[in-house]
């Protein structure tokens, strides 16, 4: 019996499922979740000394890969003058001014716990700024375990098969309104039917917890411009794009700015953190100046705001998106010649150091198209990387994402097993 799999019926005695997050259960793709020991770089090693190339990076903080060297030392050296003062530091005001300058969007920052915490803040926010109730969101957008925003959501959600949660009232859930997404007649039949109520259209601009799904050109330009013309505001979760896809995350890349943006993961370079944007007229209702409440003890905290300027830094300072697209494009060109040798219909999305190969004969455009992927032959692959050391998401709908610390043979060996992997 291996050192994981005891760990894993100990963890099922004292924690539900084994686990802090049900995607690492592993209940898509069958089998025991490995529990890990250590991350370096492009590797995770698990607690039998088990090494994979990781494709997961922590679910999407892990930019420059695991433990970078300066973020470590910016984590040590900050610890030593107190891991929590619950007063103002220095650190928060250089973590906000570095991220008001980088996202176009954003004049003002709050800093949260978690991408949860961030997406339930820009809610309220709107609600309260616009004195309406009712939101849209779109099939298969995943922001967090928010009680309003788990309606149809994607990631583990949708990999349970549980997109709508046990335990949210009725009441509340009546007030999200659930649209495909890439279906604009359905956003104008929304406004035109609820006129004057609605608050807020959340979405991740680059959809990626249901699978990875393009925006259709157009799309997102189009949903700025009603939101403007019907006083609602225009929320992008970034948590999974910022600064992930450049320094000012899709709005920068795709050209649209909204009224919010919601951030996470990559700022708080693996340490717990969220952090909400917008214009100083909007992001003013929040308490202390305005009537919106917000608050966190933990907020700030001086180690995820060090954690975070470090890993800021180094992607500003050194040229890590030319890198990341470059990799990218290799594992892009790898894994597509793979699958015509293999014969298969796919089909495979990238942004950058994000990708998604889904299982399927069509293009993916929604919630629906992702859904008629092969998940049994996707549960296949990804046991036969695993057992290859290669580690991928458990589940096809999630996104993989590159590092800075992966290298070119890294990628070269991850098509060679795929091409194995496929024989299956
Ligand atoms: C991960 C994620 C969240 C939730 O962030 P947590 O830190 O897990 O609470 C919200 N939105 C998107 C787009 C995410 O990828």
């Amino acid at each position: 019996m291996t050192r994981s799999s005891q760990l894993f019926a100990e963890a099922l005695r004292y924690l539900p499922g084994g686990v802090n997050s049900p995607v690492r259960a592993f209940r898509a793709v069958g089998g025991e979740p490995f529990f890990a020991q250590r991350a370096y770089g492009a590797r995770v090693e698990d607690v039998d000394g088990r090494a994979y190339i990781d494709y997961v990076g922590s679910w999407g903080p892990a930019i420059l890969g695991h433990a970078p060297p300066a973020v470590i030392a910016a984590v040590q050296e900050t610890a030593k003058a107190g891991t929590s003062f619950g007063i103002p530091n220095p650190l928060e005001v250089e973590l906000a001014r570095h991220i008001c300058e980088a996202v176009p969007s954003v004049e003002k920052v709050r800093m949260t716990n978690s991408g949860t915490e961030s997406t339930m803040t820009a809610i309220r926010l709107a609600r309260g700024y616009t004195r309406r109730d009712k939101l849209i969101k779109f099939e298969g957008c995943y922001h967090g375990h928010v009680d309003s925003l788990l309606v149809k959501a994607g990631s583990g959600a949708l990999t349970l098969g549980q997109p709508d949660s046990a335990g949210i009232p009725a009441a509340l859930a009546a007030l999200t309104l659930t649209l495909p997404f890439n279906d604009l007649d359905a956003v104008r039949a929304a406004f035109t039917q609820h006129r004057n109520e609605i608050a807020a259209v959340i979405l991740q601009p680059i959809p990626a917890n249901a699978g990875l799904i393009p925006p259709q050109p157009g799309f997102l330009e189009a949903l700025r411009q009603l939101c403007t013309e019907h006083g609602t505001l225009l929320i992008f979760d970034e948590v999974m794009t910022g600064f992930r896809l450049g320094p000012g995350g899709a709005q920068e890349l795709l050209g649209v700015r909204p009224d919010l943006t919601c951030l996470g993961k990559v700022i708080g370079g693996g340490l717990p953190v969220g952090a909400v944007g917008g214009s100083a007229a909007i992001m003013d209702f929040l308490a202390p100046v305005g009537p919106v409440y917000q608050a966190g003890t933990l907020s700030g905290n001086p180690l995820a705001m060090a954690a975070g300027l470090a890993q800021l830094r180094i992607l500003k300072a050194e040229n890590i998106y030319a890198r990341l697209e470059k990799l990218g494009a290799l594992l892009e060109t790898e894994t597509r010649a793979a699958l015509k040798a293999a014969g298969l219909d796919y089909a495979f999305y990238r942004y950058g150091s994000m990708f998604c190969l889904f299982f399927t004969p069509g293009s993916v455009r929604n919630l629906d198209d992702a859904k008629k992927a092969d998940l049994p032959r996707f549960a296949r692959f990804f046991h036969a990387l695993l057992d290859a050391g290669i580690y991928i998401a458990p589940s096809q709908f999630e996104t993989g994402f590159i590092s800075a610390a992966h290298t070119e043979q890294d990628i070269e060996e991850t098509a060679r097993q795929m091409r194995e992997a496929l024989r299956g």
